[in-house]
């Protein structure tokens, strides 16, 4: 059987079938993915992240981008801290405003650097006595310049144990925090988060689906038996989407920059091939066995919304399948 060697040589016809047999082959893997998710209908939780508003019509944006996404029954959504005391204000404003006005899981970001643990303590009591049972907990930025931090995430989670059995989920790097001396020393990093008593990881934003899969892999190797959620941004600006994986190491896949070329100048198509990107990714992810998803929303719903939908998860299924959370 010819199986190496020079393929021109193959007569045309005999070329042609090939052709046609490898696009069986992917008509039938795209087959088997949609049928996975038909099969995963009402097995699949999400979460939602946001950010404070800083205007009254982003505001208004994220309040109905919350009322359309809750529909869905995320099993929490989370809204963002920012780097500097104003931001830090609405963090707790916004959270307030979730927990009184929706039947949500609203769960808070906090960073540690840039407040005392006595601070910190402190954040963490009112947000308790407000009835907050879930913190994202995460070091921070740490601005131009700075030296050694006094506090990591991972004193941040103990802090956090101390004022309450917080239920705490940590940030987790596929492609490596880009501080971290090594990949080996980020995925030990994650593991003291997780003794600290962290129960989840939400992974910063990618799309190499590969390398998260690999990363989970050495996750389950290093002793790491929390979830691995895959954090799923949803490109609706491809420019955008380029800073900010050039501050957070993130790889943009050259296709990813093919499939965008031209579009500079049109954003509604862009969100279109991003839902596109996004729709792909999640359906590999389910069929590896994923079950929970994390969408940095920006606090729009639309494409959130979209690939909610293909990932079966419905406002009929979730009355029908879930009872209220
Ligand atoms: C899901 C998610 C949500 C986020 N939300 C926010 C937010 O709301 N606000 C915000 O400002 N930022 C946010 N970030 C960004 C985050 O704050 C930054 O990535 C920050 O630089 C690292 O935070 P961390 O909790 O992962 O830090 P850490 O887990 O402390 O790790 C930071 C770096 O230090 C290294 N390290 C850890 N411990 C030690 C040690 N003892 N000695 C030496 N090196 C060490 C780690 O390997 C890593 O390179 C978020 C990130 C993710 C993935």
């Amino acid at each position: 059987m010819l199986i190496y060697g020079d393929h021109s040589a193959l007569p045309n016809m005999m070329s042609r079938g090939i052709k046609k047999s490898m696009s069986f082959f992917h008509a039938n893997q795209r087959e088997v993915l949609n049928q996975n998710l038909a099969e995963l209908q009402g097995q699949i939780n999400v979460s939602f992240e946001f950010f404070p508003p800083r205007s009254n019509e982003m505001e208004q944006t994220l309040w109905q981008s919350i009322d359309r996404l809750s529909e869905l029954k995320p099993t929490f959504v989370s809204v963002t801290y920012g780097a500097n005391s104003g931001d830090r204000k609405r963090t707790h404003s916004v959270i307030k405003d979730i927990k009184e006005r929706t039947d949500l899981d609203a769960t808070p970001h906090l960073t540690c650097i840039d407040a005392t643990p006595q601070e910190l303590q402190a954040i963490a009591w009112n947000y308790w006595l407000i009835g907050i049972r879930h913190i994202v907990a995460l070091r921070g930025d740490l601005p131009p310049g700075s030296g050694r931090p006094s506090m990591y995430g991972a004193d941040l989670v103990a802090l956090l144990k101390t004022v309450g059995d917080f239920d705490i989920s940590v940030a987790a790097y596929p492609e490596m925090h880009p501080e971290a001396r090594s990949a080996q020393s980020d995925l030990l990093n994650l593991k003291r988060k997780v003794d600290a008593g962290a129960s989840r990881a939400i992974t910063q934003f990618f799309f190499d689906v590969e390398n998260y899969l690999r990363f989970r892999d050495r996750c389950v190797a290093a002793g790491i038996d929390t979830e691995i959620v895959p954090g799923i941004f949803p490109v609706s600006n491809f420019r955008q989407l380029k800073h900010f994986a050039s501050v957070t190491n993130v790889k943009v896949p050259n296709w990813m920059t093919a499939m965008f070329d031209g579009l500079e100048h049109d954003l509604e198509t862009q969100k279109m091939v991003g839902a596109s990107i996004a729709m792909d990714m999640v359906k590999i992810l389910s069929r590896e066995g994923i079950k929970d998803f994390h969408f940095y929303t920006l606090n729009r719903a639309e494409l959130t919304y979209a690939i909610c939908h293909t990932l079966g998860v419905r406002p009929r299924d979730r009355d029908k399948d879930h009872s209220p959370r």
